[in-house]
């Protein structure tokens, strides 16, 4: 039977508690425990795959197509498991499910209500998800702070559940923010104990608080939060503000959590190694010289929009032993102002994913910028449109190229609906969604990076490279690198006269891991990293003659 470990968080939000879930699955791995884990989200959205990502930042896309919280991305990379619908649990999902249920009549004479009806059904995903993977530890983060309104079902449901299970195989985590006073020069602990009270009022007695803090957090804070939230003394762990999410692991590690959690859990680990994430961090630490990449999207203003982009960047970056010197540059900006000599200062460019018209004449500019200068390209999957509709612009002689879904009546229809979706009016789920099979072209870029030529990535989009173009643009120098096996959708292509212009319909973003960059990724900075900007010097060949 699994165990399972309840994250909350206090205080206010974004203290970390996604990468604390993560890096408890971390350090549980490290000593040979199964884990896995789950997200709950207060909304009453069904997923977030309706949402803007100036709202919710990006959409992580799981193999079996659910489009969730980001903060699975981060449990993907840290415990390196595929996880699955069942991960990610939202209020939508929940009272559609009770909802359908009585209408169906499954309930025939009750009246439905929060407790026992939706707790039930909370506890039922909780269960799923244990016994499908099989993990010796479910750790599930509950999305939102205690107080909040919405979080009240999942809280009371994480309560129930240590009456079904018992006291040994349930542990509640509670993360929470010491904030700093400069006036006095000290952290307080007051929020803290106020949000211990609100979770005391729910039945929840945290039996681990991590405190977030900027700064160290003393001996007397720790006894004093001990004694008035009543937790032991080594159940305080601080987790006080890192450079790199990638430490997490090793500073909950080094002040026992590890140990704390396996004793608690009475659980029967190996012991720990965390040999490879300490080479990680030493690595990230090291002074490298920079590659500079311009990412040029819509949602730069939020980093967030484009984590899993970032973090796929950063392990490429790690694979080559150089660091990443990130440009976000607004694609709007790009096409109001036409001035592209920001790119001029950098050594790929990459375009991610998006959706709507907004900027991507900025983007178009960007692509014919790399293709005429010779600069690295990446596109993932808008990023691949734009691509295709730049060099259809080239290869046809004409600037009405374009997208249907950016110029619906264009009469050079370069992407295009799929033809089965035609007519679709519901926005969501209807998009293709999760992992398919993508053939690779011998002897192409992209056949080269991966290896092997059978591959699966994950995809979200409406849609696709035009059939009727293939021809017309091949001719001109588009080499499609990757198609499904049916060879009907173009998966892959890339710009055959150029060092590095490869674009994918899917996002290969979702599947790269630290230590195992996306191939890519991988190889779009192998390109790049050796593209000299404008004004450096060429490394002079030495000659014993001079
Ligand atoms: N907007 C495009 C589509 O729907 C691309 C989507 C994406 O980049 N994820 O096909």
């Amino acid at each position: 039977m699994s165990k399972y470990i309840f994250v909350t968080g206090g205080v206010v939000s974004s203290v970390g508690k996604g990468i604390t879930v993560a890096s408890i699955g971390t350090i549980l791995k490290s000593r040979q425990i199964s884990v896995t884990a789950q997200k709950l989200d207060p909304y009453l959205n069904v997923d977030p795959g309706t949402m803007s990502p100036y709202q919710h930042g990006e959409v992580f896309v799981t193999q079996d197509g659910a489009e969730t919280d980001l903060d699975l991305g981060n449990y993907e990379r840290f415990i390196d498991v595929n996880l699955t619908t069942e991960s990610s649990v939202t209020s939508g999902q929940i009272y559609s499910e009770v909802i359908a249920k009585e209408r169906r009549g499954d309930f025939l004479g009750g009246t439905i209500q929060v407790v026992p009806h939706v707790t039930s059904e909370i506890k039922d995903r909780f269960k799923l998800l244990a016994e499908k993977s099989k993990a010796d530890v479910v750790i599930i983060e509950v999305g939102g702070t205690v107080g909040d309104i919405e979080g009240l079902p999942f809280l009371e449901a994480a309560r129930q559940m240590r009456n079904e299970v018992g006291r040994d195989n349930i542990l509640y985590v509670h993360v929470t923010l010491l904030p700093y006073l400069n006036s006095t020069k000290e952290l307080k602990t007051k929020p803290t104990q106020h949000s211990v009270n609100e979770l005391r009022r729910i039945g929840i007695q945290p039996d681990i608080i991590a405190c977030r803090s900027d700064y160290p957090i003393s001996e007397e804070i720790r006894n004093k939060i001990s004694l008035f939230c009543d937790v032991e003394r080594k159940a305080v762990i601080p987790l006080t503000t890192v450079s790199t999410i990638y430490e997490v692991p090793l500073v909950l590690e080094e002040e026992g959590l590890g140990e704390l959690i396996t004793d608690k859990l009475k659980l029967k680990p190996q012991p720990p190694d965390l040999s490879q994430w300490q080479e990680l961090v030493n690595l990230i630490k090291t002074p490298r010289e920079p590659v500079k990449i311009a990412l040029v999207g819509k949602y730069v203003e939020l980093e967030d929009a484009y984590f899993s982009v970032r973090e796929a960047l950063q392990h490429a970056i790690l694979h080559h032993g150089r660091d990443l010197e990130l440009v976000w540059v607004s694609s709007e900006t790009l096409e109001n102002s036409g001035d592209d000599s920001i790119l001029r200062t950098v050594q790929g460019i990459i375009v991610p994913g998006g959706f709507g018209i907004r900027g991507i004449e900025g983007m178009v500019r960007a692509a014919t910028y790399a293709r005429e200068n010779k600069i690295p390209y990446l596109g993932l999957c808008l990023g691949m449109h734009v691509m295709v509709i730049e060099f259809g612009r080239y290869a046809l002689g004409s600037q009405e190229a374009n997208s249907t879904e950016f110029d619906a009546k264009t009469s050079h229809p370069v992407i295009d609906f799929l033809p089965n979706q035609k007519g679709q009016k519901i926005k969501g789920g209807t998009m293709r969604l999760g992992n398919y099979p993508c053939k690779l072209t011998s002897g192409s870029r992209a056949d080269r990076a991966y290896g092997q030529s059978l591959i699966y990535e994950r995809h979200r989009h409406r849609y696709e490279f035009n059939n009727e173009y293939r021809q017309r643009l091949e001719k001109a120098g588009l080499v499609y690198s990757g198609l499904s096996p049916d060879g009907r959708l173009v998966e892959v292509c890339e710009v055959a006269d150029h060092p590095w212009m490869l674009a994918s319909q899917f996002h290969p973003e979702f599947t790269s891991r630290p230590g195992h960059p996306n191939p890519l990724f991988r190889d779009f900075i192998g390109a790049a990293k050796d593209v000299l900007r404008e004004g450096a010097q060429p490394p002079l060949p030495l000659s014993s003659n001079l």
